[in-house]
């Protein structure tokens, strides 16, 4: 049996050049983050695998306002309104 890490995840069947099928396993393909409230994709934040987010810099990675990755500008301004109002 495999390593439990690769039992999980896409597989797909290769045939190879001698005639052979071997698995093969696609790399995972990222989505973009985006907006908890409109659903529209975030801008100035990374996209990637977590592995690969990991190794960039801190301020490569989100914006280090509030909701900074989980809110749009425009969703955080009205939430910050909202709030400061009463
Ligand atoms: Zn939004």
């Amino acid at each position: 049996m495999v390593r439990p890490t690769l039992r999980s995840g896409k597989r797909k069947y290769r045939k190879t050049v001698s005639g052979k099928i071997t698995i093969y396993r696609p790399r995972k393909v990222a989505g973009h983050p985006k907006c908890a409230e409109c659903k529209k994709p975030l801008t100035g934040v990374a996209k990637g695998v977590r592995s690969q987010v990991r190794k960039m810099k801190k301020s490569e990675r989100k914006p280090s306002r509030v909701f900074g990755g989980n809110l749009c500008s425009p969703c955080t301004r009205r939430r910050i309104i909202v709030a400061t109002r009463s």
